[in-house]
C-alpha cells in the first residue's frame, strides 16, 4: 500500500462521463498502458456523477504527477485520484466528495496531497479537500464509536444491573445527549 495520495481535477467542466476522453488524451500523450488496459494516468477517476472508474491497479506505476513526493517520484510512491471538473471555477459535487472519502478510507487513509503541493500548477483548484476529508473522517469515527457503544449492551446484556452495566448505560446516555 502506498502512503500518499495526490488529488487532481480534470480541468474540464463537462458533466458527461470523461473517462474515455481522458483515456484517449493520455494515450495520445504516450502515457504507459496500465495492467487494466487503460492509458489514463490516474489510479482512479471520479466522474461528475460520483461514479468511480479505476484505470490503474494499485501496484501499477502512475502517470499523473511529474514531481517528487516523500520517498520518491510521486508516480511510484503515491496514488493518483482525479475528480472530473474544473475546481478553479466550481466546487466538486457532494457525490464526488462522498466517493473520494470512501476511496481514501479503502486505501488506508494515505497522506493527502494536492497536485499543487508538489508542483506549480492550479490543479486541483481552490477547494479545501484536506479539510473536507478530515471532517468526514472525524464524523465517520464518531458514528463508528457511537454504534459500537450502542452494540455493547447486546453482547454484555447479562451484566446489566452490575457496575459495568451501569457504566455502559451512562456512556449510552452521553452519546444520546450528544446526538440530540
Ligand atoms: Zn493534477
Amino acid at each position: 500500500m502506498r502512503t500518499q495520495l495526490v488529488i487532481h481535477h480534470s480541468a474540464d467542466p463537462s458533466k458527461a462521463p470523461q473517462f474515455d476522453k481522458i483515456n484517449g488524451y493520455h494515450k495520445s500523450k504516450g502515457f504507459p498502458k496500465s495492467s487494466l488496459g487503460y492509458w489514463v494516468g490516474y489510479n482512479f477517476l471520479i466522474e461528475h456523477s460520483g461514479e468511480v472508474r479505476q484505470a490503474r491497479a494499485l501496484t501499477d506505476h502512475g502517470a499523473h504527477t511529474d514531481a517528487m513526493c516523500d520517498g520518491g517520484h510521486c508516480n511510484s510512491v503515491a496514488y493518483g485520484i482525479c475528480l472530473a471538473g474544473d475546481f478553479t471555477k466550481a466546487d466538486p459535487r457532494p457525490e464526488q466528495l462522498a466517493a473520494l472519502f470512501i476511496l481514501w478510507k479503502s486505501l488506508g487513509y494515505p497522506k493527502l496531497l494536492l497536485h499543487s503541493d508538489v508542483k506549480k500548477t492550479t490543479c486541483p483548484g481552490g477547494f479545501p479537500f484536506r479539510n473536507e476529508l478530515q471532517l468526514r473522517w472525524l464524523d465517520d469515527i464518531r458514528k463508528q464509536l457511537a454504534s459500537a457503544l450502542k452494540a455493547l449492551p447486546r453482547f454484555l446484556g447479562t451484566l446489566r444491573g452490575n457496575m459495568l452495566g451501569r457504566k455502559i448505560e451512562r456512556l449510552e446516555n452521553i452519546i444520546d445527549e450528544n446526538e440530540h
